[in-house]
């Protein structure tokens, strides 16, 4: 299992798996907030 983190650009909304100082959506530093997402049965058929 794994608990994946996202980062977005509390500007412009650009989501990256990592960290970035600068938004290369609209150029703002320090723009990025971590968000943690839980995916919880989405495509997998668990039986
Ligand atoms: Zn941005």
């Amino acid at each position: 299992m794994a608990s994946s983190t996202v980062f977005f650009c509390k500007e412009c909304g650009y989501e990256s798996a990592k960290w970035l100082g600068k938004c290369p959506g609209c150029n703002s530093w320090n723009s990025f907030v971590e968000e943690k997402i839980n995916k919880k049965a989405s495509k997998t058929s668990t039986r």
